[in-house]
């Protein structure tokens, strides 16, 4: 069996009744197995996914529920309604879950055997009325969920089931999250801003400020045969461009105070703000870089929306080909050819989205102050890619996503920061257009390893608005969507 990337689990929790007899349950329940071991050994799924017997009763279905709340290792319940499950069974048990629901409309054959079919195969087999029941109640009830349709066996369902659970992965991450953040947001900034006691409450994340003197102190406490020890690893991993090692070795020194210090207290994603760093010598540049390509979430400027995303994006991709990063629109190139966002930040982009081996560099950095500061300079490359931002529209969150095509820069030898260089779909003028009436960040958590569905499973289990500008995006037709989501948020509010 191959590796899964954690001990999470997904149940497979098949409904049915009494009315079919025993024999028929035996049945129901055997080709459930059969199933829930297909999707548990499925490359595409990265999580176990464990069988539980067959509910026949409210009270089955109720206790099943319970379990899968209480649980720490279930994050998600996959259900599947090999006969007819009479829906009414199922309300007490749906009203309380709390775990992701996946409802797979499946049948345990593929094909109908035209010659041997008779009504016991046909009560033995009735997904197809028996998912519409559930379907039913789960409409009327409000409960989000998704929905996949297809041959348990086929690659296109085991995908889907495979994003959801990633997904899942992503919820059980955000309903777990610390956030640390190192000062206040940007002065008059409104975009990083929001309701952290509404994040808390819709997404679980925790959100806490320090003091940029407790960083500090962390840092001045590192020891300089740590930042020897460090400084042998990046020459090592990384090019080395640089003679001003001292520079290089103060950003390894707050790499490692600053990580002894998200350590310590849970911390897995955290936010800086070049305008509150007395007492640091540089801008935490190459030391926010080397964090986040170990995992951490990063936001700049206070963006602790954006910082809390990339983390949350990053275990949802673990293990995909491709990186995740925080990121900024930047400068555009107009060219009525084709017309491309060039995106970076003023230091912190990833590693994780390197093209090659990234070099290590030192610089002069207007903003901020303070010493030239170490960073990583690469490009991002060619590729498909997706923007995600969270904004707060003060009531509620709104999520965009932007997929994009990376494509090639010209050499850009007197920039000396990471960059991507995109189009974004359909293209720039519609993209962006339908970015700003959307209201969305500037700041983006940057993934090549994910795509739209992925972020949309996540949004639809919290409840998000979701909107997503893509190569069906029509400006009109999304003005319209934005304000229906105002008056749909505004009713259901
Ligand atoms: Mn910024």
């Amino acid at each position: 069996m191959k590796d899964k990337i954690s001990n999470y689990e997904l149940w497979f929790v098949t409904g049915s009744q009494h009315l079919y007899g025993a024999e028929t349950l035996k049945q129901v329940n055997k080709h459930s197995e059969i199933i829930a071991n297909a999707l548990n050994s499925s490359s595409y799924i990265p999580l176990k996914v464990k069988f539980k017997p067959v509910v026949t009763t409210p009270d089955e279905i109720l206790e099943i529920c319970v379990a899968a709340n209480t649980s720490k290792e279930c994050i998600g319940l996959i259900t599947w309604m090999h006969t007819f499950s009479p829906s009414k069974m199922w309300i007490s048990g749906l009203n309380i879950l709390e775990k992701p629901l996946l409802h797979l409309h499946t049948q345990f054959n593929r094909e109908i055997p035209w010659s041997e079919i008779d009504m016991d195969f046909m009560n033995l087999n009735q997904s197809a009325h028996g998912g519409r029941e559930f379907g039913f109640i789960c409409t009327r009830m409000g409960i989000n969920r998704k929905v996949v349709v297809g041959f348990w066996q086929d690659e296109n369902v085991q995908q889907k089931v495979g994003i959801w659970s990633r997904a899942a992965l992503g919820l059980n991450e955000s309903k777990n999250l610390k956030i640390c953040r190192f000062g206040d947001n940007m002065r008059e900034v409104a975009v990083t801003e929001g309701d952290k006691v509404e994040a808390q409450k819709l997404l679980g994340w925790q959100i806490n400020a320090h003091g940029v003197g407790d960083l500090v102190e962390n840092v001045n406490a590192v020891s300089e045969n740590d930042v020897d020890i460090l400084m042998e690893q990046y020459k090592k991993e990384y090019n080395i461009n640089t003679t001003e090692l001292d520079n290089v070795r103060y950003q390894a020194r707050i790499e490692i105070g600053l990580k002894n210090f998200l350590e310590k207290h849970n911390y897995k994603a955290f936010s800086t703000n070049f305008e509150d760093i007395f007492g640091l010598k540089q801008l935490p540049g190459l030391a926010c870089q080397r964090l986040m390509e170990q995992g951490y979430g990063f936001g700049a400027e206070g963006d602790w929306k954006q910082s809390a995303l990339v983390r949350i994006m990053k275990v949802m991709g673990e293990g995909l080909e491709g990186g995740c990063s925080f990121m900024e629109d930047y400068t555009y190139h107009l060219d009525p050819n084709q017309a491309a966002v060039l995106s970076a930040h003023m230091l912190e982009i990833c590693p994780t989205v390197s093209e090659e081996k990234p070099n290590i560099e030192v610089h002069h950095l207007g903003i901020g102050n303070k010493d030239a500061p170490a960073r990583f300079v690469f490009n991002v490359p060619e590729g498909k890619g997706i923007n995600a931002t969270l904004i707060d529209m003060g009531g509620r969150m709104r999520m965009i996503v932007n997929p994009v095509d990376v494509i090639k820069p010209k050499p850009l030898p007197k920039l000396p920061v990471a960059r991507a260089l995109w189009v974004p779909e359909p293209n720039l003028e519609i993209g962006a257009h339908a970015w700003i009436l959307a209201g969305g960040a500037h700041h983006t958590s940057f993934s090549m390893a994910l795509n739209t569905e992925y972020m949309e499973d996540f949004a639809e289990m919290l409840g998000l608005e979701f909107v997503i500008i893509d190569k069906d995006t029509n400006i009109r037709n999304f003005k319209k969507e934005l304000r229906f989501n105002d008056v749909y948020y505004h009713i259901r509010k």
